[in-house]
């Protein structure tokens, strides 16, 4: 079998201080893979600049004069991480058999890569890399992470555990993937939807290598609300909850409130107006639910998702041709 066409691609945001080492590392080891034949000589690796205000483009740009590997590409403006890696993508999947996502700070492990290789020869479409090991992020990071895995897990999205963006897509998958038209793509969530074969692949998460982390902790929470948001109406179907709880509480207090009138003490006016509160604020809660749910709706719709993936089409001579392989 020809040794596949493999593109990395690398998203950078202000990472001058960082980049030079990345290159060279990359760079490296994609010569070590051409070499023992294990990737085509035509294999590369895509720098995309996401609008860095720093030296970034510039140390792209340069080496792409220089060095038979290295490509580039230069987005307009900051677009943020996902768009970034979905530009990359998308630009990479027209000359590659398959693609590899990582981050420019190195945290991940480029050890694994040929791993990553031998399971897309081995049929994958999609390889996860999962780290093993935090115990060199923070503290707060570490927690933060598993509770927000945990808390989608919770809203019905499944997200592969402790795999952030560092993954293989064969062009297939990608060429997939351009197919969900919605413009907030949160990767993570959205790649498991495609389906296909898939595995993972294990490594180590190391420190930053230099600069600093670019997800601060407001772009954590956003990041976080994106991902929540943009694949589970569990938050409106719980005002809808809430409602119906409040109304049913209404209906005890106010049973009760009525005894007390009648049997016991009360100030006067004072049943009536705390039954209706209970009352009507319950049925607000449940008019805002419905509509809600109805709001719902028009979101999933207006996102418009592939229904569906083909793997094998028997029906398309194409496909035949392929299985008699
Ligand atoms: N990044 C990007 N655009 C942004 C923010 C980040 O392309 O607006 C890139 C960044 O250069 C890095 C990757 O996304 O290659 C992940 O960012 P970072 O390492 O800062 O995130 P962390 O590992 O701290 O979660
Ligand atoms: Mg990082």
């Amino acid at each position: 079998m020809n040794s596949p066409i493999v593109t990395i691609v690398v998203p950078c945001y202000n990472e001058e201080s960082v980049l030079q080492e990345t290159i060279s590392q990359l760079c490296g080891l994609m010569r070590g893979l051409v070499d023992e034949n294990v990737v085509s000589g035509q294999s590369k690796i895509l720098f995309v600049d996401d609008g860095s205000k720093d030296q970034t483009w510039k140390i792209i740009y340069k080496e792409t004069i220089n060095n038979e590997y290295v490509r580039g590409l230069k987005l307009s403006r900051n677009a943020g991480h996902q768009n970034a890696l979905l530009a990359g993508l998308f630009t990479a999947k027209e000359a590659s058999d398959c693609v590899i996502s990582i981050d420019a700070d190195l945290q991940d492990d480029i050890q694994v890569i040929p791993e990553f290789i031998r399971k897309f020869n081995e049929g994958c479409e999609i390889v996860y890399g999962v780290r093993q090991k935090r115990d060199l992020d923070s503290f707060f990071k570490r927690t933060s992470a598993t509770g927000f895995y945990k808390l989608m897990n919770k809203m019905g999205v499944n997200l592969v555990y402790n795999h952030a963006d560092f993954r293989l897509m064969s062009k297939r998958a990608i060429m997939e993937l351009e197919r969900f038209d919605e413009t907030n793509l949160f990767l993570r969530g959205i790649v498991p939807l495609i389906g296909f074969k898939t595995d993972s692949v294990y490594y180590d998460r190391k420190e930053r290598l230099a600069g600093e982390t670019k997800y601060p902790f407001k772009k954590m929470v956003a990041f976080a609300l994106d991902g929540i948001t943009s694949f589970s109406v569990t938050p409106i179907r719980l005002v809808l909850w809430l409602g119906c709880l409040s109304f049913f509480i209404s209906l005890l207090f106010g049973s009760y409130f009525l005894w007390l009138k009648f049997y016991g003490q009360t100030e006067t006016g004072w049943t009536s107006l705390i039954t209706s509160i209970w009352l009507i604020g319950g049925l607000q809660l449940i008019a805002v639910g419905l509509i809600g749910e109805y709001i719902g709706k028009i979101y999933n719709e207006s996102k418009r998702r592939p229904k569906y993936i083909v793997d094998l089409d028997l029906f398309n001579p194409l496909d035949l041709k392929k299985r008699e392989q």
